[in-house]
Parts: structure tokens; C-alpha cells; sequence
């Protein structure tokens, strides 16, 4: 109270939380919103009508438990995959952030250390912070790329206890090649390194971009992360998964609380599986609209980073908060990740797009 500045200060917080902000993307109401990558097309008539009917049909049962294995769930994400994946090799939560803060409950913590390379996803060290895990950020190259043998060096450096490798890269955007997956994965064999590639945007990639599922045989310590959050539309209904070798997800019986994923949410999820191809028939259009940013901003003289994903990072030759509250005062909401120069867009639909691409030219004319 008497301290206005932080009113968490008069609270006996845990040191290692005092002074700390929380994750916080502004949710502000705009016409526009191209800030935290969702899928800005609004859930097809015949998903919502099916969602509707599964969470009806488990409506009547919610005076008991879910099913705490949501078994028929796994299968369905399993048949999605392919890859010759059963339900053993799958597991679920409540958003791949808590799939993440999961696998550091489970091989991180206390003593122990995550590394990932910076820049990359922010919720990353929060989630660290939060179990007790020490966060390493590691380096990339000038222009944000992340090389095999780099990467490796750096695993063996620090020899952590788990990695994550987001790709494609959140902010950047582009994916990783699978010979540095493979690379520290080679490095973290000394010290049984946990290996997390986070593909929260998989779909979105550029054709020819394997998955890092493709490595998973063989490799019992590999993690491939995904979400229904991005491509599949479905942000509010939080549902995050993964595929790795069976012990993996059975190690994540030990920290999940019990029944973690609710019985709605288990059915909502089961709709949009037998539905996915009407979900993700806006990938395509979504990847049309970004390549168009990816395009257009380098016809305006800016420098956009190479997208597999369903956003784009560009460097925007100006002062990026000064660009971000002009392109807000247009009615466009993006993202300032906090990298000097550098914005963050989402690519919307069409009309989403070109109102960006609108405001952007306008401010560029002001200047
Ligand atoms: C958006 C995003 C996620 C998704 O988080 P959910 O909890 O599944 O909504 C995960 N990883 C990255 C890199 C992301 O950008």
C-alpha cells in the first residue's frame, strides 16, 4: 500500500519472483489485431456445431472426473500426426505452455538448467523462473540464424539439462534445419540432455520443411511440441501437445496435477481432430497473406525475415516503439518483442493484411 510503484512488494513473495512482471501481450481492443499470432479467422459454422455436440454430449457426466488419460484424445493426436505414432508416444495439457513448465517439472528444476537461444520465445525463461530451473540463454548469429555446429558447441558448454529449440523461431520466424536438432540432440547424449523442439507453428511451414517428428524414432530423450492454439484456431481452447518416446509422456504422469484436462476441454479437442481439414483450411490462405508482407515490406524498404510461420519479423529501419504506437494510432495492433528496431505482425486475413500494409505506408509518408 505504500508502495504504489509494485503493490506486490508488501507480499512475502519468494525472492526469486520479487520485482518480476507477468507475461503480458496487451489485450487491447482494437479493430485490428495482429499481435500475439492467432488464427484471425473466426471457427468454421460446421467445427462450432460439432464442438457444440461433444461438449452437450459430456455436459450431463460433469459431476464426475475426466478421463485422467484422455486416452481416446491421444489416439485421435496420434492419428493426426502420423508417423507411425500410437497414443503411447502422446501427450496433453492445457496449452503447450503448460506441456512445457510439464517436461521442466519433470527433468528440470532445482540444480538444474534449461538452455534455448535467445532471441526466442519469451514465456521460455518465465517458465523456467517458475520451477525453479535455471534459464541459459544461448547466442545466435547477427541476423538471428541458429547454426548445427554453433548450437552444439553450446550444448556441450553448458551441458543443461533440457534444451528447447522453437521452429520455426518465435519472433524470428524461420524454422531450423533438422541437422542442428540432430546436432544437439548428438550433444546432449553425454548428460542425457532433454531435447524440446517447440513447432507451435509446424503447419505454416514453407513446403519442403521437414518436422522434427522425423527424428523422433530412435531418440529417446527427443520432445516434439505442438498446439492447437496457431493453425488449428483454437487459442481459447488451450490445448497443447506432444509426441516422444512412451516413457517421456508417462514421466509427465508425475507432475501433471490430476485430471488436468478437463472433460470439455478433451471434447472440444476430439471435435476439431475429426474436423481438422476444415479447421486448417485457412493455412493456406494465411500463408498466401504472409508471403504477401514478406513481399511488400521489402518493396517498401524494409528488411522482413524469411516466415515459415503466420507472422512476420522485420526490421523497420526506425525507432520500433515510435512505428508501433503509429501503426496503433491506425487502428493495427502488432507486436514489439523488445528487439531494437524490429516489429512482429501476424498475418491475418486479406483485409486484416492490407489494413496493415495501409498503415504502414502512411507511416512511412508521415516520417
Ligand atoms: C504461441 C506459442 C505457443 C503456444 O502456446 P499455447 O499455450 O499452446 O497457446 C507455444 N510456443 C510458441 C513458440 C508460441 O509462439
Amino acid at each position: 500500500m505504500n508502495s504504489p510503484a509494485d503493490p506486490l512488494a508488501t507480499l512475502p513473495l519468494r525472492d526469486d519472483l520479487r520485482g518480476m512482471s507477468p507475461y503480458g501481450a496487451p489485450q487491447l481492443q482494437v479493430e485490428v489485431a495482429l499481435n500475439t499470432n492467432e488464427n484471425t479467422h473466426p471457427v468454421p459454422a460446421d467445427v462450432v456445431d460439432a464442438i457444440g455436440e461433444r461438449v452437450r454430449s459430456v455436459a450431463a457426466q460433469l459431476n464426475r472426473y475426466p478421463d485422467r488419460d484422455f486416452t481416446e484424445l491421444r489416439r485421435a493426436l496420434a492419428n493426426y500426426l502420423g508417423h507411425g505414432l500410437t497414443e503411447q508416444n502422446i501427450w496433453a495439457a492445457n496449452g503447450s505452455n503448460e506441456i512445457l513448465q510439464q517436461i521442466l517439472q519433470a527433468f528440470g528444476g532445482p540444480g538444474r538448467s534449461v538452455l534455448s537461444f535467445v532471441p526466442t520465445y519469451s514465456m521460455y525463461p518465465l517458465l523456467a523462473l517458475g520451477t525453479g530451473t535455471e534459464f541459459i540463454a544461448g547466442r545466435r548469429e547477427p541476423d538471428f540464424s541458429l547454426g548445427a555446429e554453433s548450437a552444439a558447441r553450446q550444448v556441450a558448454e553448458h551441458a543443461p539439462a533440457v534444451v528447447f529449440l522453437c521452429s520455426p523461431n518465435n519472433p524470428t520466424g524461420t524454422a531450423l534445419d533438422l541437422d542442428v536438432v540432430d546436432a544437439v540432440y548428438e550433444a546432449g547424449e553425454a548428460h542425457s540432455t532433454v531435447v524440446v523442439v517447440d513447432e507451435a507453428y509446424a503447419e505454416f511451414s514453407r513446403s519442403g520443411t521437414p518436422s522434427a517428428l522425423t527424428l523422433l524414432e530412435g531418440r529417446p530423450r527427443l520432445v516434439v511440441s505442438r498446439t492447437m492454439s496457431k493453425a488449428f484456431a483454437l487459442a481459447g481452447a488451450r490445448l497443447g501437445y506432444f509426441a516422444a518416446a512412451a516413457p517421456v509422456a508417462d514421466a509427465m504422469r508425475l507432475v501433471r496435477l490430476p485430471y488436468h484436462l478437463s472433460s470439455v476441454t478433451q471434447a472440444t479437442a476430439l471435435a476439431a481432430l475429426e474436423h481438422h481439414e476444415s479447421l486448417l483450411a485457412t493455412v493456406e490462405e494465411i500463408k498466401t497473406q504472409r508471403d504477401r508482407i514478406v513481399a511488400e515490406l521489402a518493396a517498401l524498404g524494409l528488411t522482413p525475415a524469411t516466415s515459415d510461420s503466420n507472422f512476420v519479423f522485420f526490421a523497420c529501419g526506425q525507432d520500433a516503439p515510435t512505428l508501433w504506437q503509429g501503426l496503433l494510432d491506425e487502428g493495427v495492433l502488432v507486436r514489439d518483442v523488445g528487439i531494437p528496431g524490429h516489429l512482429r505482425v501476424t498475418a491475418g486475413t486479406e483485409a486484416e493484411t492490407t489494413a496493415f500494409l495501409t498503415a504502414v505506408r502512411a507511416c512511412l509518408h508521415r516520417e
